[in-house]
């Protein structure tokens, strides 16, 4: 009831899409107290969690903030739903995103930009933050932006509506709206996770990530949405759980690596000083604190925007309108029946995208671009492998390059510039698939989180949230 109080109070913040009626969850809410006084409650019961609305939930709308799914209701649950159900959580709803997460500020959704939550405390103008703001800023008013593509997911938690929520991150979707509102931001191991009924943005990089305050709070969530699932093929046979986390991690055995090519252009004084005191920190403790270099990660962005593109065209074919999508078209020919509906369906950047990896993907251009990245792809992993090889235990780097802008300012540049600029710390994990986890450790001067980001090995997770929790 708390959440659904807090869901209202803080609606102009536009995170949530669809809410669970109180009259459900107030009933569910009594069957967890019962549980609780039994002695009997679940690992996650009672625990109210929301998803990202690119998660299949059954019966309830699933749009992907896109006008193409508008209408489009599910009739399964993904399994991360499916899991936290079973664990006794409570699904208080859907939450706001970039329309098919494709971006990094939670501003190009067809459901309108979701509002940071800090805007609350302070505003680019140094006031308080205006209801009327939910009218799209007729008023003027301007505000912090929440991070992208899984903005509505973080606000939801640093709002206050919810304990945790899921996000999906492809190139940091994830870790980077965590670091604008301060949370801690979980993207696990591509394969530890689940990805069934998560509506795919690229495969063979989208991981479901883990929205929480506390870096405990995360390893609880992990451990009761973490295995193989029958249902996606790409996940784990062997088992990594329980994940635990060391209270008595011996931080003098450890040896941190700080990948030069990380110091990247536009990268703030702030975020700058906050990744030196921790390198400090941590060197104090005992630990070895090493520069390492990883000298394909300035390839990062265009290979992971060739590879997007590619994964977007062929996953997005079945958006036709015919049996998946808005159906608005004229029925003159089956080409143009397509062409109305994906027009009218799709913001350009997905159009943009769908446009590109279609050119990539033509025979004359195959091996120029879609080959060459996968081999680019390689040399990226082979980076993280040669550190780790070399006895390097985590790299600690930025996650954005400054706190979070304001949106007036976000909006001058197109959706390609801010990716490049912003995705070149985030993507490199995802290529990889190794764990990152994006960590708030201070305010900065305009009073927002400042945060950095933490890589481990594939299936590091117990080790990297032990060292998360000890410098949180
Ligand atoms: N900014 C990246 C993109 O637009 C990240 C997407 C994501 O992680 N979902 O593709």
């Amino acid at each position: 009831l708390l959440c659904q109080k807090q869901l209202q109070y803080t609606k102009h913040l536009n995170y949530m899409l669809q809410q669970t009626s109180s009259d459900v969850l107030e009933k569910q809410a009594k069957i967890s107290e019962q549980l609780y006084s039994q002695g009997t409650a679940k690992a996650l019961e009672g625990i109210p969690i929301a998803f990202k609305d690119n998660f299949c939930t059954l019966g309830v709308p699933t749009t992907c903030g896109s006008r193409m799914l508008l209408n489009y209701v599910p009739p399964y649950n993904a399994t991360m739903v499916e899991k936290v159900l079973e664990a006794g959580a409570l699904m208080i709803g859907k939450a706001n995103l970039d329309e098919f997460a494709m971006g990094s500020g939670s501003t190009d959704g067809c459901h309108g930009p979701v509002i940071n939550p800090w805007s609350m405390v302070t505003t680019p103008s140094g006031e308080r933050l205006s209801p009327s703001v939910a009218d799209q800023s007729s008023d003027g008013s301007d505000w912090f932006v929440a991070g992208g593509s899984s903005g509505g997911s973080a606000a939801a938690v640093a709002a206050g509506a919810c304990l945790a929520s899921f996000g999906s991150d492809t190139g940091g979707s994830v870790r980077i709206p965590a670091s604008y509102c301060g949370l801690v931001g979980l993207k696990p191991t591509y394969g530890l996770l689940s990805r069934h009924g998560l509506i795919p943005l690229v495969n063979s990089m989208d991981v479901p990530g883990i929205f929480t305050k506390t870096v405990t709070d995360s390893a609880i969530i992990l451990n009761a949405v973490a295995g193989h699932d029958n249902k996606d093929s790409t996940t784990v046979q062997e088992s990594h759980t329980p994940i635990q986390i060391d209270e008595d991690i011996d931080i003098s055995k450890l040896n941190v690596g700080i990948p030069k090519e990380f110091y990247v252009p536009g990268l703030s004084e702030e975020v700058v000083t906050v990744w030196r005191e921790i390198a400090d920190l941590l060197e104090k403790a005992g630990a070895r604190v090493t520069e390492v270099s990883m000298p394909h990660s300035r390839h990062c962005i265009i290979c992971y925007h060739v590879l997007c593109c590619c994964e977007v065209a062929s996953n997005f074919s079945r958006y036709t309108g015919i049996e998946f999508g808005l159906r608005c078209g004229s029925e003159e020919s089956t080409e143009e029946l397509y062409a109305e509906n994906r027009h009218h369906g799709f913001n350009d950047v997905v159009r943009g995208r769908i446009l590109a990896g279609n050119f990539f993907l033509l025979r004359r251009n195959y091996e120029r671009f879609f080959l060459k990245a996968q081999r680019i792809r390689r040399l990226i992993s082979n980076d993280f492998k040669n550190a780790f090889s070399a006895g390097v235990d985590f790299l600690l780097t930025p996650i954005t390059l400054s706190d979070a802008p304001s949106h007036s300012w976000f909006i001058q540049k197109d959706s390609r510039t801010r990716s490049a600029e912003q995705d070149v710390v985030t993507t490199a994990a995802n290529l990889a698939g190794v764990p990152a986890i994006s960590l708030p450790l201070k305010l900065s001067r305009q009073n927002l989180p400042l945060s950095l980001q933490l890589m481990g090995p594939r299936f590091s997770e117990s080790r990297l949230l032990s060292l998360a929790h000890w410098i949180e």
